[in-house]
């Protein structure tokens, strides 16, 4: 901000990083308002790049973090610049104003309030303040506007009612309950980037409870909805409850969480279900597997893009599910030693705590991985004697049919 404001420039903090620090929490990031174009912007910082098409900013690179630094915008209608709608939604948004024009076009009273480096002053044009006290959540103008321009709005109120445990604002809140298909015109790459602020912010489950409330997580993950409803027993609900909260808890230690894990979760009932329905009808579980993680995968990327780097992982998180039945022999010591076991196992984990695999088979692997050498071959055996027998069986019948069940 004071290199900017060096330059000639105005800049300020906002969103977010105010917020936050406002309300004494840790910002993620930070975001700087100025009005410098962001060709200007790049004058100014060699680490710095310019992205976006819909929503044009600067990236300035500070060893690992980006700070975003975003024109001050203009809603007027009469301005020169390029701004294009399509059916109410902004496509394109790159029309330059003044900080208070920028402060209008924000999304919440909350997210509109700017740090002034110049008098250490926290600038308000939309009632932020006493929202922010209050918590409330309130777009800027007529919400269903707002909503109609951006539907991501929807997912961001949402995110932020969870996040800070504000109240939605009623005005704001209704419109929630039916405009939720809108989503469905938001490209599926933009909405897997909120997919993951959803889900890994570390309120996931709440999260995850208000988006169905609102009917919005259909509009994410309609099979996973699906599935949802027709349950038939309480495994699937239990199950995203579980692994979500276990997500929660990971970040609230500091450990690492994978989306590869987290879309796992997420979609692991229709896969489910769908395998299930694939083995009845004749196939191998391994093919059964892969074929409904195929299937489920293709129809969720209509919704939400998943990258390969993640939807590989996630592939063979449910691909080893069925290879921890197989304890005799080498088997076992081969999975230990697979790239995917950890977060396999705890996969495992999770589907036996929620009722749905064995949870003495789950509780087997946690002894073999605690115990060595003869400990470890008694164990073997004893899965023998405890019935592995059928499924040895069936395996080394699939084993004829089907080579890929190597990697
Ligand atoms: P966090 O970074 O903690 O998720 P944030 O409020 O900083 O929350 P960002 O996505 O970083 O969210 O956006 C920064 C600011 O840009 C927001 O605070 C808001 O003022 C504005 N903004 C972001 N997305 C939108 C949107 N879809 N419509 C209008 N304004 C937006
Ligand atoms: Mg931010």
């Amino acid at each position: 901000m004071y290199r900017l404001k060096n330059a000639g420039y105005q800049s300020y903090l906002v969103g977010g990083g105010v917020r936050d620090l406002l309300l004494g929490r840790e910002p993620k990031d930070f975001d700087v308002a100025t009005d410098a174009t962001p060709e200007q912007v790049k004058e100014v910082f060699r680490n710095c790049r310019l992205i976006g098409r819909r929503f044009r900013l600067a990236h300035v690179h500070f060893g690992r973090d980006i700070i975003e630094v975003a024109t001050f915008r203009s809603m007027q209608d009469e301005s020169k610049g390029d701004r294009e709608t399509e059916n109410g939604m902004l496509v394109r948004d790159n029309i330059y104003g003044t900080i208070e024009e920028d402060a209008l076009r924000r999304d919440f009273t909350i997210n509109a309030l700017y740090y002034n480096i110049d008098d250490f002053s926290v600038v308000d044009y939309a009632g932020g303040l006493e929202d922010l006290r209050a918590g409330t959540l309130r777009l800027l103008g007529d919400p269903e506007t707002r909503y109609r321009e951006d539907p991501v709005r929807m997912l961001r109120a949402v995110r932020f009612a969870a996040k800070l445990g504000f109240i939605i604002n009623p005005a704001c809140e209704k419109p929630l309950l039916e405009l939720g298909s809108l989503l469905q015109s938001v490209p599926a790459a933009r909405l897997f980037e909120e997919v993951l602020k959803l889900f890994m912010a570390g309120v996931a489950l709440e999260t995850f409870e208000k988006l169905r409330h609102y009917g919005l997580f259909g509009e994410l993950f309609p099979q996973t909805e699906e599935s949802l409803s027709h349950e038939d027993h309480e495994f699937p609900i239990t199950f995203v409850n579980r692994g979500l909260k276990n997500t929660d808890i990971r970040i609230s230690e500091g450990k690492p969480v994978t989306p590869a894990f987290l879309f796992a979760v997420l979609l692991w009932e229709p896969v489910r279900l769908l395998a299930k329905r694939l083995r009845d009808a004749g196939e191998s579980p391994l093919q059964a597997m892969q074929e409904a993680g195929t299937e489920v995968l293709m129809d969720q990327l209509n919704q939400v893009s998943i990258p390969k780097r993640f939807s590989i992982p996630m592939r063979e998180i449910w691909s080893l599910q069925h290879r921890f039945e197989q304890r005799a022999g080498k088997r076992p010591h081969r999975l230990l030693t697979h790239p995917r076991f950890r977060a396999a196992y705890d996969f495992l984990l999770l589907r036996a705590e929620s009722g749905e695999a064995d949870q003495e088979l789950a509780e087997w692997w946690t002894r073999f991985q605690e115990t060595e050498g003869e400990e470890r071959s008694q164990l073997i055996r004893q899965a023998a004697g405890a019935g592995d027998k059928p499924r040895r069986r069936r395996r080394r019948r699939r084993r004829s049919s089907k080579p890929a069940d190597s990697e």
